[in-house]
């Protein structure tokens, strides 16, 4: 099994050395522990929000030097960005700066509302709840049209504090999948959302139902902010993808694809 999905305390918001997430992914039995920290953002150390760009070498050299320390697991050099409509030269560019495995493209943010910060959770009150879901779901395909990313993450972070749609989404979530499916990216099961209060994975079993339809394919994500999140619920995380049919994930080696099926 594959963590694709983990932070460091180098963001600012999660705790634990790098080398912890390994010992505690080699305690669980991974295969594959890929860290994807928060690519460095404006502002970003400042409000801990994420690393500086100074950080990003450091982030790089000791995923390299991880890697020589622990060599019966596989360690991926991997990054969480931000996919910021209008900044797609800029990140294409940081992005080309190192060796990364995989690239999770993140919606954090509508305009300038971070609607998943516990901080600005109060705009949700004065907004309609329709209508955040309508631009959420929008900017979801932009990002997979971007071309950068290898994995769409957390793909309906939107419903995070337990806020729900109330208009039928099915042709909004058709026509997501139907882009992904295009642009060719992988999708991630992050079971972080059990820990938050919608109290689901995301994205949901109705949504991944969907995806499988499309045949797109699926990595596993902790999203751990901490080393004893590394691994966690994968055992729901596994049942919910055979229950929607999917035989198997994929890992990622230099933005490269390779299938792996379910053991039985
Ligand atoms: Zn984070
Ligand atoms: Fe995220
Ligand atoms: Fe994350
Ligand atoms: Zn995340």
């Amino acid at each position: 099994m594959i963590d694709y999905h983990t932070h460091t305390s180098l963001c600012g918001h999660a705790s634990g050395k790098m080398e912890d997430y390994v010992k505690e992914a080699v305690q669980c039995g991974l295969d594959e522990l890929g860290f994807s920290d928060h690519l460095p953002m404006k502002g970003g150390k400042k409000n801990n929000l994420s690393m500086t760009l100074e950080e990003l070498p450091d982030y790089v050299g000791e995923v390299e030097r991880l890697r020589r320390s622990f060599p019966d697991i596989c360690i991926k050099l991997g990054i969480e960005a931000d996919y910021v409509p209008g900044n797609e030269s800029s990140l294409r560019e940081i992005l080309a700066r190192y060796q990364f495995d995989y690239v999770i493209g993140s919606v954090h943010s509508i305009g300038t509302w971070a609607f998943d910060h516990p901080d600005e959770r109060d705009r949700w009150d004065s907004t309609d709840v329709d209508n955040v879901y309508a631009n959420y779901f929008d900017l979801l395909r932009q990002s997979a049209r971007s071309g950068l990313f290898d994995i769409i993450g957390h793909s309906d972070l939107v419903k995070k504090f337990g806020h729900r749609c109330e208009a039928d989404l099915s042709n909004e979530l058709n026509d997501t999948a139907q882009v992904f499916a295009k642009h060719d990216v992988a999708v991630e099961i992050n079971t972080s959302g059990l820990r938050k209060p919608v109290k689901e994975m995301y994205p949901s079993k109705e949504i991944l139902t969907i995806y499988q339809k499309y045949n797109i394919p699926i990595v596993f994500g902790s999203d751990a902010h901490a080393p004893d999140e590394v691994g966690k619920d994968f055992d729901k995380a596994v049942l919910v993808a055979r229950q929607c049919g999917y035989k198997g994930y994929v890992t990622f080696e230099q933005r490269e694809r390779a299938v792996c099926d379910f053991l039985d």
